[in-house]
């Protein structure tokens, strides 16, 4: 497995790697590797013959409030993972490269950022889209896996890449999550134990939406109701957001007429945690995955 530090190093390997004609795929992260991290890799590299992950815990999606000097960080044991799961070529690079003295081109997607965690985080999904768009450059990859966990970061990112004619192929991958329900997140090792047991509130409430909506419940604003007491019956929890929304506008819904987004947001303790499922209704069959 290679360790790339330099973006033009990283430009050039790539650049042999496509002259030899293989095929790329790239999963970006920031590290701390969880099993939904190395589920992302595993189907990169079932698809392609190359696999680069990039490490890169990027300020600029982080606003002056948020958690950017705490967030973890575990360079050797996420060598080790990436090693595990046969990863080719890990891109490591430091801030100073990534945003050198004089940089100053941003890309942002409209519309989509200004639903959801756009609301909460301003500047979030700016910061996402202008380094995401460096790794591709930089890794010239021909595919690149993201997870559907960070929901509205998948539609930003896939709108993206149509708006600029980028020759990518986006995959979405589904939601891991630990036996107990929970979503794993690097976040989540910030939780105490009492902080984990209310943190699987989030899937609770997903599995409550679920079957409200198989009990033929369509109206949003009586499904969100619902979470947000299921919710707030934990301790140490305060909600963001709970939102029933449209999978591709990501606008409001008030009544599911064919399929509904519902995203969460919720702070436990001091840790923001996220999680969604679609609820999808299929001629006379119901379907609903998160
Ligand atoms: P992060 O390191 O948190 O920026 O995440 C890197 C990638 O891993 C993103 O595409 C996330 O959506 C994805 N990811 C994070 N957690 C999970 C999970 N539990 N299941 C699937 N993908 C995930």
């Amino acid at each position: 497995m290679e360790i790339i530090e330099s973006p033009e190093q990283m430009q050039d390997r790539s650049e042999a790697l496509r002259l030899a004609r293989h095929t790329i795929s790239l999963v970006p992260t920031m590290g701390y590797l969880h099993e939904g991290h190395l589920e992302l890799m595993r189907v990169g590299k079932k698809h392609s013959d190359k696999l680069i992950i990039s490490i890169f815990v990027n300020p600029s999606q982080f606003s002056p409030n948020e958690d950017l000097d705490q967030y973890p960080r575990d360079t050797a044991g996420d060598l080790e993972k990436a090693r595990e799961v046969g990863v080719d070529v890990v891109f490591l690079p430091s801030a100073q490269e990534m945003y050198p003295e004089g940089f100053q081109t941003n890309v942002q997607v409209k519309g989509i950022t200004e639903q959801l965690c756009g609301i909460s985080r301003p500047g979030h999904f700016e910061g996402v889209t202008t380094v995401v768009a460096k790794l591709f450059n930089i890794t010239k990859p021909h595919m690149a896996v993201f997870g559907q966990k960070d929901f509205q970061q998948l539609t930003v990112i896939s709108q993206m890449v149509m708006d600029l004619n980028m020759d990518i192929q986006i995959v979405g991958v589904p939601t891991v999550r630990d036996p107990d329900g929970l979503a794993t997140s690097s976040r989540n090792k910030f939780l105490n134990e009492e902080e984990r047991i209310s943190a699987l509130s989030l899937k609770k409430s997903l599995d409550l939406a679920v079957e409200m909506f198989r009990g033929s419940e369509r109206d949003a604003g009586v499904i969100q109701k619902a979470i947000e007491s299921l919710i707030l019956s934990h301790p140490h929890t305060e909600i963001d957001y709970v939102t029933l929304c449209n999978p591709v506008t990501l606008k409001d819904i008030e009544t599911i007429t064919d399929e509904a987004l519902l995203a969460l947001a919720v702070r436990v303790g001091a840790t923001r945690l996220i999680d969604n499922c679609v609820l999808r209704c299929d001629s006379d069959k119901i379907i609903s995955k998160s």
